[in-house]
């Protein structure tokens, strides 16, 4: 099989954490889409991947074990993503437990953080929008208040209110690299930096994320995502070689009408980089 012909999509959600999609319809998007190699990245969680294997194993598509995990590092979130695991690992799932574990304070904070802010009830609207109890994430609350009329879209809303530095977020203090990068190798996969393109480091906190993180033994970094601009891709690219980490490609697809790439919809990896997927086939 020729590895460069392939339409491989490495990141997305479905309703088991962010995405509005169950697993079973994200497999026959990405089917739909013409994606050849498709992983199912819910945040912290690896609950709906038995349901995505099963319906990828019965429309001939490969499937590959993922999940995105969240980090704190240097005082902001970074997300992990980890890839080709042993999703039954009990250190990866008892790890990602303890990650989601404070999920569901910081949701009854944001509600009534919002509240003061003079958008009442989003607590009550937003847990009845998240598919797995769990995994209540900003998403919800964003999807909350766009339906109560505060906002136009999903994106205003993180805009104003629930972006990193904005007045609704309630920070957390996720999983450590260390840990993320542990278990995802523990379990016999392969870790990634998602989206580095949206982190707001300095250039020296970025070369120490890099370095620490090939330290842990750390493999990748996403470079084609929906959540880069064409030039984020361009400047990550020269970071993946630089560095020598493995290219990585996926769309962070949540929803049809949310997201700004769609399954298998990017452009290819550039040739010259290692793709994180060189040795798998
Ligand atoms: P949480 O894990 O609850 O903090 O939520 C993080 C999720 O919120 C991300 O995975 C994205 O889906 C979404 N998100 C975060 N920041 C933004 C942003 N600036 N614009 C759009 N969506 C965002
Ligand atoms: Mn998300
Ligand atoms: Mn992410
Ligand atoms: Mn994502």
């Amino acid at each position: 099989m020729d590895p460069t012909a392939l339409n491989i999509d490495l990141h997305c959600h479905s309703t088991v954490s962010d995405g509005i999609l169950p697993p079973a319809e994200v497999a026959r998007r990405a089917h739909a889409n013409g994606v050849d190699v498709w992983a199912l990245t819910d945040h912290d969680e690896v609950g709906g991947l038995a349901e995505a294997q099963a319906t990828a194993q019965e429309l001939g598509m490969r499937f590959v074990t993922g999940s995105e995990i969240s980090v704190t590092w240097s005082g902001h979130t970074v997300h992990i993503v980890g890839l080709g695991f042993d999703a039954s690992n009990a250190t990866l799932v008892n790890g990602l437990r303890r990650t989601r574990a404070g999920r569901a304070e910081r949701a009854r904070r944001m509600g009534d953080r919002l509240a003061e802010m003079g958008m009442p009830g989003a607590y009550e609207g937003a847990i009845p929008l998240a598919g797995n109890p769990e995994l209540v994430s900003r998403t919800h609350f964003a999807r909350y208040l766009v339906q109560a009329g505060y906002c136009p879209d999903v994106q205003t809303v993180f805009n104003k209110f629930l972006g990193d530095d904005c007045p609704g977020h309630v920070p957390m203090q996720w999983a450590t690299l260390s840990d993320a990068v542990g278990w995802i190798r523990g379990a016999g996969g392969r870790a990634v930096i998602a989206h580095p393109g949206r982190y707001k480091y300095s250039i020296l906190q970025f070369q120490a994320l890099f370095d620490e993180f090939i330290q842990l033994g750390g493999e990748g970094i996403e470079v084609v995502t929906g959540s880069h601009t064409p030039d984020e891709a361009r400047h990550y690219a020269g970071v993946a070689r630089r560095y020598g980490f493995l290219a990585s490609r996926g769309s962070d697809f949540h929803s049809p009408t949310e997201s700004k790439a769609d399954l298998g919809a990017l452009p290819p990896l550039p040739d010259d980089l290692k793709p994180v997927w060189h040795d798998w086939f």
